[in-house]
């Protein structure tokens, strides 16, 4: 083939990228190209911002192999066929996705590439296990339940990791225009996005990865990997992050790779259901939600009064990032104490988190809410008991909420119980009445 364009989208890396590999193996020349979508720039500036570095990045690995990096801002399927027009391109490679966007997007791509005789290719690399690699019993359905899922994820027959390319040939007289100014974020702590800095981040991951087991749900710790934003850019390989994860013995590296299978698991969901954000996988917990403009709007700024609760909310807004046990108690008091639609929660988390995707905001999201795949979806979290559980000495609270910096130990998690001349120095609010009946746990 003369001619390739490599679409990159949530893949934006040149290690292990097989649709770039693919190309640079079977074209002359290549161009690698990305198209802005201003409809997608608007839904977070986190995400945006992240996803600015991430293009600089690119460009850079693609220029240090003698390519480049196109990018132009419009509808996707029309700016790259009208890309290829104008380079004669005769294929086009794409990293295959799941949520309803991205299927529209190959869909049309499919048709237009049709319709002037290109050749679309698409490629495995958005997981570690393409979703509906393995099926229960082999038929043509998914899995509903995440322990079956593992079992048959971890003993399939992964993919071989291919190699970054030596050299990409940019075909002649194609100049790339700069890229579009650098967004800027909301949250001021955010993680600076590129394959660079996730490469240099899971390089450093191994020293830390034998305590996981221990330290993942210690919120003050704050041992987790933070590789979530470079996966959900694909800054990083999903495959080449398990293999890593694979090669070590022990429980902590075990405990990681499950980490990833959950990320697999939603990812096959989301493709065999991709309503996921709006409408409940499991419709019998889809009832009773409240409409309450005013609790929601405590929750979101983090002013519930239930401190554990707002310092969640809060590191989101800090940082574009929340711990997983934050994010398990924030989800479960909007939903099952607030007894608030979950639809909600899954936007104001989409906005923020700068490792926001369909598959594992939403899936995590109908988990908490009882209308997922959780096996037990009456589930209940109470925030104190979670607090004095994985935030034993209040040091996380007291992190995220300065409002509670001076009272000392867990008393800071039950700031209703202090004597009344303490809380009432304190400029920090009673607690949200809850809906539900079970709200014992904020009775002095
Ligand atoms: C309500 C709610 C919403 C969430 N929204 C998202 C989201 O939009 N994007 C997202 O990537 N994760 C989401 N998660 C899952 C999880 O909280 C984050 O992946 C994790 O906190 C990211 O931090 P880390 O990279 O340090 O994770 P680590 O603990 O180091 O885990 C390693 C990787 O495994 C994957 N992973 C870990 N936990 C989960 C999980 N429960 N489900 C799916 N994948 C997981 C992530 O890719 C993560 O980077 C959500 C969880 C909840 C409860």
């Amino acid at each position: 083939m003369r001619t390739a364009i490599v679409l990159f989208t949530r893949d934006l890396r040149v290690h292990d990228n097989p649709a770039l590999a693919a190309a640079c193996a079977s074209a002359e020349t290549v161009v690698p190209f990305f198209v802005l979508d201003p409809q997608l720039q608007k839904l977070s500036p986190n995400r945006a911002r992240f996803l600015h570095q991430s293009l600089a990045d690119l460009r850079e690995s693609l220029r240090a192999r003698g390519g480049d990096l196109i990018v132009r801002e419009g509808e996707p399927v029309a700016e790259t066929m009208r890309l290829a027009r104008e380079v004669q391109a005769e294929g086009v490679a794409l990293t295959q996705d799941v949520s309803t966007y991205a299927r529209r997007r190959e869909e049309r791509l499919n048709d237009e590439c049709e319709r002037h005789r290109i050749s679309l290719r698409l490629f495995p690399g958005t997981t570690v296990v393409p979703p509906g690699g393995v099926r229960p019993g082999g038929g043509d359905g998914h899995y509903k339940v995440f322990s079956p899922y593992y079992r048959a994820w971890e003993s399939a027959k992964w993919r071989d990791e291919v190699a970054t390319p030596e050299r990409i040939a940019l075909p002649a007289d194609l100049a790339a225009a700069p890229l579009p100014p650098l967004p800027d974020g909301e949250s001021p702590a955010a993680l600076n996005g590129g394959e660079t800095e996730g490469l240099r981040r899971l390089k450093a991951w191994p020293r830390h990865i034998h305590t996981y087991d221990d330290l993942h749900d210690d919120m003050a710790a704050d041992a987790t990997s933070r590789l979530s934003a470079y996966l959900r850019f694909g800054c990083l390989s999903p495959l080449a992050v398990a293999n890593r994860a694979r090669d070590l013995d022990g429980a902590g590296p075990a405990a990681f790779l499950r980490q990833l299978g959950w990320r697999d698991f939603y990812y096959q969901v989301t493709q065999a259901f991709p309503k996921i954000s709006t409408q409940p996988y499991r419709a019998s917990g889809d009832t009773g939600w409240r409409y309450d403009q005013d609790a929601l709007q405590h929750w979101k700024d983090g002013l519930t009064g239930v401190p554990i609760v707002d310092a969640g909310m809060r590191q989101m807004q800090a940082e574009g990032w929340m711990h997983n046990r934050a994010r398990l108690i924030t989800a479960a008091f909007l939903t099952k104490h607030l007894g608030l639609d979950w639809r909600d929660g899954v936007k104001w988390f989409f906005r923020w988190l700068v490792d926001g995707d369909v598959a594992n905001n939403s899936g995590n999201w109908q988990w908490v809410a009882g209308t997922g795949n959780d096996t037990r979806p009456y589930r209940r979290f109470n925030p104190i008991r979670q607090a004095e559980r994985f935030d034993p000495d209040g040091v996380y609270v007291r992190r995220y909420v300065p409002e509670l910096a001076s009272v000392a130990g867990k008393a800071v998690h039950q700031p209703w119980r202090l004597p009344d001349t303490v809380r009432s120095g304190l400029d920090y609010p009673a607690p949200l009445e809850s809906h539900r009946d079970e709200a014992v746990w904020l009775r002095p």
